[in-house]
């Protein structure tokens, strides 16, 4: 009885329409090639879904950002360092999707990895024990700096920090926790506690108790909150930071703060947690910011590049000492997509990359290279460039004021250059380009730079 209920409901509602807009869609995605006619179409159906199911708000940001007509640009495509939209218009991708393609786009080595797995299985049963979890966080034990040994596996950046944040107050009964002021770590309510802008925050608010920020680089700040922290009752269970601010700017440490950090942490008992979501997989020079810096955390949260640019996939990776919090009941944090199989696969293929061409090397050197000629171009237009800066391959470019920067990142996407710059936040743009990017691809992507300041300067 109830069967035959249901079925009638179902009859009354008629699919004909949507089932032959899916099929078209999914007839779209099956193409190498699409014609003038399919991609107009594509736009059109991307405007209006944007402005009618999605959120109109982008389709005004996108205006403000790019001349005429070219907020409609929709992506289609994409390969080693470049994007490709739907009219077959390249972009040099120097914001890498802030820092998600380090092997390049579509590395084909991620690719077969993934491709393989999905053959076999591609998601995993959550009652077995599935290997490429463990085979994963046996490699990550290796290619991490100090004793960091077990690994938690997420899907996105904001839960590494929720993880990091967790597993911390899993450790000991300490309350307070020590962020910085321009911090990013994510948008998830416990994140967003560590994230330090308040535009974000405010609607939220209250945050999760506990969470102070002090001013990054200022290491007197952090030891007269660890000192009044302890005088109070309320000792710091841990300090959180990105190594090299991303979000806020690219913000390099002052010289000796991340050791001096990590010996107030030792001092007062206090653990240290790396956010390297951005920083991590060789983007500044060596496999994690971590080394390059002589510096080794209890806690270190990883995301974005780490699943190779093809499938999202983190980690939290801690210390035994740290972990065994969570020995007795692994269920005290879990996520049923984390750490499966294809992101896994991408992973361990991602980190296969990373070594064997070498890439935290050539981040380093490329990034120099790049860092060197940015300056150089800077140089030439005091009025409009006040600081480049960067390690690696992850590169700030500050100018004196918010409209310079917009117009500068504007110019720059006119001309085939996809760099980090909103109307909201431009005063600096950050370019992260993959760690396979060629020299030739570094020139060009300079000389426009030159090219858009002669412009700016002429008007
Ligand atoms: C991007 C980012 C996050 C958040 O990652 P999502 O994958 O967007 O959740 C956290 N921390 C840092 C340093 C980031 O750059």
């Amino acid at each position: 009885m109830s069967v035959n209920m249901k079925n009638t409901e179902l009859d009354k509602k008629d699919y004909t329409e949507v089932t032959e807009y899916i099929k078209k869609v999914l007839s779209m995605i099956e193409k190498d090639q699409i014609t003038r006619e399919e991609a107009e179409w594509v736009t059109r159906e991307t405007v209006n879904g944007f402005r009618d199911h999605v959120n109109p708000g982008f389709l005004n940001y996108r205006k403000t950002v790019t001349m005429d007509k070219q907020f409609a640009a929709v992506e289609w495509s994409d390969s080693g360092s470049c994007f490709k939209d739907v009219n077959g218009k390249e972009y040099i991708d120097c914001l890498g999707g802030f820092g998600i393609y380090n092997v390049g786009h579509r590395n084909p080595k991620v690719i077969k990895a993934v491709t393989d797995q999905l053959n076999r299985q591609a998601l995993h049963s959550q009652d077995l024990l599935d290997p490429l979890r463990a085979m994963l966080a046996k490699i990550l034990a290796e290619i991490t700096p100090g004793n960091l040994k077990y690994s938690f596996f997420v899907n996105s950046g904001t839960e590494s920090i929720e993880a990091a944040l967790k597993l911390a107050k899993m450790h000991s009964d300490r309350t307070t926790f020590i962020a910085t002021t321009r911090a990013f770590h994510g948008k998830s309510l416990g994140s967003l506690s560590a994230t330090a802008k308040g535009v974000f925050r405010k609607p939220f608010l209250p945050m999760i108790p506990g969470f102070r920020h002090v001013p990054f680089g200022d290491i007197d700040m952090m030891r007269k909150t660890f000192e009044s922290c302890a005088l109070v009752g309320e000792d710091v269970n841990a300090v959180i930071l990105e190594p090299i601010q991303g979000e806020g700017g690219v913000i390099l440490p002052p010289d000796g703060y991340l050791k001096q950090v990590r010996e107030l942490c030792d001092e007062f008992g206090a653990l240290l947690i790396f956010d390297e979501v951005q920083t991590g997989m060789g983007r500044t020079g060596t496999m994690f910011a971590a080394e390059g810096y002589g510096v080794v955390p209890d806690i270190l949260c990883l995301a974005k590049a780490f699943g190779g640019g093809v499938m999202p996939a983190g980690a939290v990776v801690a210390t035994e000492e740290v972990f065994s919090s969570l020995f007795p009941n692994p269920f005290m944090h879990t996520t049923t997509f984390g750490g499966n199989p294809l992101a896994c696969a991408a992973a361990i293929a991602t980190i296969d990359v990373l070594i064997e061409e070498k890439l935290p090397q050539r981040a380093a050197e490329v990034g120099e290279y790049m860092l060197d000629k940015l300056q150089e171009v800077g140089k030439e237009f005091p009025e409009q460039v006040l600081e480049i800066r960067g390690k690696g391959l992850l590169i700030g470019v500050e100018f004196h004021t918010d409209e310079i920067g917009f117009e500068v990142s504007k110019g720059l996407f006119d001309n085939g250059v996809l760099v980090a710059g909103t109307l909201v936040h431009s005063k600096t743009f950050r370019i992260e380009p993959p760690l396979t990017i060629s020299i030739e691809e570094v020139d060009q992507v300079v000389n426009t730079f030159k090219l858009v300041l002669q412009k700016l300067n002429q008007q």
